[in-house]
């Protein structure tokens, strides 16, 4: 019996099957901890594939093999964090080479690319890709690099993967998409023409808070071998008890997408006809500027809300620490609600005049809707905005 899912599967028997068939020696429905660092040669140089575990384990090559199904890709690479995973991708540049990336990028890899790679001589310019006269002007001869995040952190804007990707194809620049957001399940940037994905599986890919994790997936076969080899060469790789905790969690993704999103549209109608509340960010409503090109580009609009709240720093330190439910906490896409203050937190190594440009002001809140009762946590935001 083949327990390999064919490939033209639905997401959900992709996710619970795909790179997974049961154990060869004993049966083992479950994919083992292949918790071991090397393994016996018969000759030397003749063995079963496997010879030392930075290059190749069981637990992640099946875990790379679910994520490849997941996302409608041929390869697949895990990293020990998302921004692991950005520097493997980083690392195919050289001194000189030009980046481009959106502006309101995740704080860790504006940190990665500002702090870390401008000092090895790579340059970068931060764009606001939403406006594509912007993003067209900003390629220059030794542009190699196009990177979005779609929607963007935490403005939630909306960038048009297609018609970014076709400007880079054009001038053989490779286009990547984070799609931390959004997960493999609402958004496929591969299929909208990006070159690569990848996603911080710390959040939605993992779904439990309970995993640091990253992975990449291409169709690309060169730039697979050369990220292969990087992810051996410099070595972040993730440990195989991490591998079998995110594959565990890709098992239940659909499901606990599919709720998010239902409990993250009742939560943000709930906000904005709130009086406290000036204004709610969620690409799912339809006051978003840009709602017509996130129905387009994505099957759904994912569990992240940002609002602003009437009032001024003291009063959104007055409703942060008045929530119950709501775990006043950095990261998202775990199964709990979360809430933040991405100037203070998130996103305070972006410098402040910069944070003033992108709209990161001290009255917004992000949330991170989990998949509790949606009552609760609107009578969890109910009684802390009554505090305001
Ligand atoms: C968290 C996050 C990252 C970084 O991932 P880590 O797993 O924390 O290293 C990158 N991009 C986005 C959008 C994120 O939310």
């Amino acid at each position: 019996m083949n327990h390999t899912p064919p490939t033209h599967s639905g997401f959900g028997t992709l996710a619970i099957h795909a790179g997974q068939p049961p154990e060869a020696t004993t049966g083992a429905v479950m994919t083992p901890i292949f918790q071991t660092s090397t393994y016996v040669q018969e000759s030397p140089g003749k063995h079963r594939g496997y010879e030392y575990s930075r290059t190749d384990n069981p637990t992640r090559t099946a875990y790379q093999s679910c994520v490849a199904a997941l996302e409608g890709a041929q390869h697949a690479l895990a990293f020990s964090s998302g921004l692991a995973t950005t520097d493997a991708i980083l690392h195919t540049l050289r001194t000189g080479d030009h980046v481009i990336s959106c502006d309101d990028v995740y704080g860790g890899t504006f940190r990665i690319f500002d702090k870390v790679f401008k000092k090895m001589g790579i340059e970068f310019s931060f764009v606001d890709l939403a406006d594509l006269n912007q993003a067209e002007k900003a390629f220059r001869p030794n542009t190699k690099l196009l990177w979005m995040e779609t929607p963007t952190n935490p403005m939630l804007k909306i960038l048009d993967i297609q018609t970014l990707s076709s400007l880079a194809k054009k001038r053989g620049v490779l286009t990547v998409v984070d799609n931390t957001f959004m997960s493999s399940y609402f958004q496929k940037p591969l299929q909208l023409g990006a070159d690569i994905v990848v996603h911080s599986v710390t959040k939605y890919m993992n779904g439990h808070s309970d995993v640091v994790g990253g992975v990449l997936a291409t169709n690309n076969s060169q730039v697979y071998t050369e990220l292969k080899f990087l992810q051996n060469a410099v070595g972040a790789v993730p440990a195989p008890m991490d591998c079998f905790l995110v594959m565990r969690g890709l098992k239940t993704l659909h499901v606990r997408m599919e709720r998010h999103e239902k409990n993250a549209k009742e939560i943000a109608h709930f906000l904005e006809g709130h009086p406290k509340v000036e204004r709610v960010i969620y690409p799912g409503l339809e006051s978003h500027p840009q709602h017509a090109l996130a129905k387009k580009q994505m099957s759904g609009f994912g569990g992240m809300i940002t609002f602003f709240l009437k009032g001024d720093l003291a009063a959104a330190r007055r409703f942060l620490e008045n929530v119950q439910l709501f775990s006043l906490a950095e990261s998202l896409g775990g199964v709990e609600s979360l809430i933040e203050h991405p100037a203070i937190m998130t996103h305070a190594s972006i410098p402040a005049e910069t944070r003033k440009i992108l709209g990161i002001h001290d009255n917004l809140i992000r949330v991170s809707i989990g998949i509790e009762e949606v009552s609760d946590l609107r009578a969890d935001l109910e009684q802390a905005l009554k505090e305001v």
